[in-house]
């Protein structure tokens, strides 16, 4: 397989993390189907080489349904959330593969412990509390392509960004929108 049969169209690479599962209205599309699928993935969008076990593999799988529960439902008005309190327990559980370790070479001394056989969700663990630190809520979306389930950060001046890309949903919707008004 290329390297490059990941979409990168969330803005964030947290994002693009969670839209390597996209559900549509007829089918789910995974490009993550293997450790092999997740060694390719850190190394394309993190330029890492990070061996993958089968246990690291699944508990990235389970951190990827987790995150995407928690986006999908930030903007839910209840203030209780199942899928934080999952993420949560997660994190919890996660915690112990985490560790500091000084790098003279790199700009941040925070380096998580990578030898660790859950290295692998540890590296998508920082990369999601790193994208929170910056993050604005209502700029996480998702598309608005009933048949398409991207999230995606909305980096637009304007701020009205509704597609995850405009050469795919963002035509498709507008034509839909055009026929349903010509229809009337
Ligand atoms: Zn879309």
């Amino acid at each position: 397989m290329p390297l490059t049969d990941f979409i990168a169209v969330g803005g964030a690479r947290i994002l693009d993390f969670c839209n390597t599962k996209v559900v549509h209205t007829n089918y789910t599309e995974d490009t993550l189907l293997t450790p092999d699928d997740l060694k390719r993935f850190i190394k394309v969008f993190f330029h890492l080489r990070q061996s993958v076990t089968e246990p690291a593999f699944e508990r990235t799988l389970l951190l990827r349904t987790h995150l995407r529960d928690y986006f999908e439902t930030l903007h839910s008005r209840s203030r209780h959330s199942l899928a934080i309190d999952r993420l949560n327990t997660f994190i919890e559980n996660e915690a112990g593969s985490i560790a500091l370790t000084l790098k003279a070479e790199m700009n941040c001394p925070l380096v998580w412990r990578t030898e660790s056989s859950r290295a692998a969700p540890s590296i998508l663990l920082q990369e999601f509390f790193s994208f929170l630190l910056n993050a604005k809520k209502d700029r996480i979306r998702k598309c608005k392509n009933p048949n398409c389930s991207h999230i995606f950060y909305d980096n637009s001046r304007n701020s009205k960004r509704l597609w995850c890309a405009m050469d795919s949903c963002g035509n498709i919707m507008k034509v839909r929108a055009f026929r349903t008004r010509s229809q009337k």
